[in-house]
C-alpha cells in the first residue's frame, strides 16, 4: 500500500494519496486545497484517481475537491451529517474561503467497507469534531481526520462540535491495535500506542478503563 502525504493550504491540511500496490488507482483523502497540485502529483505517480473521501466537511478539508473532481471525474464520498457544513457559505467566508462548489456522490455509513484502489477501507463514524466526522481504517493505517492528532484532539467549538461525542469517538479509536499508524488531518503521523502513552486527553479516557 502506498500512502503519500501532501500538506495543502493555509491550514496545512494533510491530504493523503492512498493506493493498493500495483492497482494503478488511488483514493485521495481530504483534498483541502490545491486540487491542481494534487492532480499533478497523481499524474507523476501515474495513478488514476478513483475516489475522493472526506473525513469531514470543514472548509480546510474540502476546498480542493472541486478542482480535483473536475479534472478527473472522481466520485466524492462523505458522511451525510456533514452535508450542512459543505453547504455553509458563512463558515467558508469566516475562514476566508469561497463556497466548496461540489455535490457529494454518495454518503458513507458507520461500519461500511469500501473496496477502492485495490484496498478495503472501513468507515468508522466518529462524531464530536463535527457531526459527520469519520475515520477511515485500512490495514494497519487509520486516517483520523480532525478527531485525533499527535498529542492532541480536534476542536469542539466549531459548528456541530460536541465534547461528549468526541470523547465517545476517541474511546472507540484507542481500542484499535496499538501498532495502528495514525494519519491525522494536521501535523505529524503517530500510532495508537504513542497516543495512549503520551496524549493527555487520552490518558483521562484510559483511567476510565481501569
Ligand atoms: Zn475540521
Ligand atoms: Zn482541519
Amino acid at each position: 500500500m502506498l500512502i503519500e502525504t501532501i500538506t495543502v493550504g493555509a491550514f496545512e491540511t494533510n491530504c493523503y494519496i492512498v493506493s493498493g500496490s500495483n492497482s494503478g488507482r488511488a483514493v485521495v483523502i481530504d483534498p483541502g486545497a490545491e486540487g491542481r497540485r494534487i492532480a499533478g502529483r497523481l499524474k507523476q505517480l501515474n495513478i488514476k484517481l478513483e475516489t475522493i473521501v472526506l473525513t469531514h466537511g470543514h472548509p480546510d478539508h474540502i476546498m480542493g475537491v472541486k478542482e480535483l473532481k473536475e479534472g478527473t471525474g472522481a466520485k466524492v464520498l462523505m458522511h451525510e451529517d456533514d452535508l450542512d457544513l459543505v453547504k455553509d457559505k458563512r463558515l467558508a467566508f469566516m475562514l476566508g474561503m469561497e463556497q466548496a462548489g461540489f455535490e457529494p456522490d454518495e454518503f458513507l455509513k458507520d461500519g461500511q467497507d469500501m473496496d477502492l484502489a485495490g484496498l478495503t477501507l472501513k468507515v468508522m463514524h466518529t462524531p464530536g469534531h463535527s457531526k459527520g466526522s469519520i475515520c477511515i481504517q485500512c490495514q494497519d493505517a487509520l486516517f483520523s481526520g480532525d478527531l485525533l492528532f499527535c498529542q492532541g484532539i480536534g476542536r469542539i467549538d466549531l459548528p456541530g462540535g460536541s465534547e461528549a461525542q468526541i470523547m465517545q469517538s476517541l474511546r472507540q479509536v484507542i481500542k484499535l491495535p496499538l501498532e495502528t499508524k495514525v494519519y491525522p488531518g494536521h501535523g505529524p503521523e503517530t500510532t495508537i500506542e504513542a497516543e495512549r502513552q503520551g496524549n493527555l486527553y487520552i490518558a483521562d479516557l484510559l483511567r476510565e478503563f481501569r
